[in-house]
């Protein structure tokens, strides 16, 4: 069943026309469901009960339900939800100063085969729907209401590829940027893709300002080839000429994600190749720790050499953060958690 989750605030203003009501009660369905986020539709006391019982009928409150739930010692909390088919998705809430931040999956499974992640230890079996998508953050945030807190951060850096699931991914973060519900900022959203250069072009038309960060990982293709099979697809001029044409349009800084990788992409002259790849860009690196992966092999690098990195960088003119590790003791690193949920049964 279609749950209310997938309408944005316009179309549950064209399906409330659509079976004969006034537009404006979709409107108020979105404030039931986003701003007082009642959890059955009895709870919505200005509603008929001609529409309530239409409904209950047609569509669903939430889709998903909570298999497992680990806290880590940081307070990163993991969860794992199944779906109505029974497949299952991770999110992950952090903690940071400036706020709560929740990573979101935008598919079950992942067809990008990137050689360090666990998404892909299991292979896309489906896209999730916008309504899956916004149900992770909304049970988080029913969560959270309990403490008088808010997720005031997304990123949809979860399992999945976002620009294979363009779509249902936009209408997302359409509906929980809406001011008359969530209300999360579009600054506030993150959407990661691993380079697909015809989503990124079409990405840079859209009219909400959500930031844009890139999975690089390797400063040249052959390297980056290895490491991510999409390149060969998509190879670094095609994916730089996008990132300048995406610039252009939107005038948004970008983000590029680089998890270093011990004896792998960490030397001083990538580090150079990475600071001439993406000179003159409004843009800066956020090295990544790596999240060890048993089946794939790749070791983390230390800090010592995290730094010279990032010093290596910074020298180059390159702007660059080093990202903090959080929840490494609870299976954070994308689709680990799931993956290993999988081999159990
Ligand atoms: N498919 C999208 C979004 C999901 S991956 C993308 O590729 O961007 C989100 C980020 O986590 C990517 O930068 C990805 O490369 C990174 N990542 C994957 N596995 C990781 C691991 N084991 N440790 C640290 N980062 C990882």
């Amino acid at each position: 069943m279609k749950t209310l989750y997938d309408y944005t605030y316009d179309q549950l203003g064209e399906l409330m026309l659509s079976i004969g009501e006034k537009k404006y009660r979709g409107q108020q369905l979105f404030e039931w469901l986003y701003r007082k986020r009642v959890t059955t539709f009895d709870d919505m006391s200005d509603i008929s009960l001609k529409i309530k019982t239409w409904l209950h009928e047609n569509v669903q409150l939430s889709p998903i339900t909570l298999k497992t739930r680990q806290v880590a010692a940081d307070g990163t909390v993991k969860y794992l939800f199944a779906m109505e088919d029974g497949a299952l998705c991770e999110t992950v809430l952090m903690h940071y100063s400036y706020g709560k931040s929740l990573c979101v999956s935008s598919q079950i499974g992942c067809n990008m085969g990137c050689t360090f992640c666990a998404s892909g230890l299991l292979k896309k079996t489906r896209n999730l729907s916008s309504g899956e998508m916004v149900a992770q953050v909304l049970y988080v945030q029913q969560e959270l209401d309990k403490e008088q807190e808010r997720v005031s951060h997304v990123v949809v850096m979860g399992t999945g590829e976002p620009f294979d699931n363009y779509d249902n991914v936009l209408n997302f973060l359409y509906t929980i940027n809406h001011d008359r519900g969530l209300a999360i900022g579009a600054r506030h959203l993150t959407v990661s893709t691993c380079g697909l250069v015809d989503g990124i072009r079409k990405f840079a038309h859209e009219p909400i300002q959500v930031n844009l960060a890139i999975s690089l990982h390797a400063p040249n293709d052959e390297l980056r080839s290895k490491l991510m099979p999409i390149n060969q697809a998509h190879p670094l001029d095609k994916l730089m000429e996008a990132m300048n044409y995406y610039m252009s349009k939107s005038n948004r800084r970008i983000t590029y994600e680089y998890i270093l990788l011990q004896g792998v992409n960490d030397s001083d002259a990538h580090a150079r190749q990475l600071a001439d790849l993406i000179r003159g860009q409004n843009a800066y690196v956020n090295l990544i720790p790596y999240n060890p992966v048993d089946e794939h092999g790749f070791r983390k690098v230390g800090v010592k050499e995290a730094l010279r990195f990032y010093d290596q960088l910074h020298k180059a003119g390159v702007k660059c953060t080093l990202r903090q590790e959080h929840g490494a003791d609870i299976d954070a690193a994308c689709g680990q958690l799931r993956a290993k949920h999988e081999r159990k049964r």
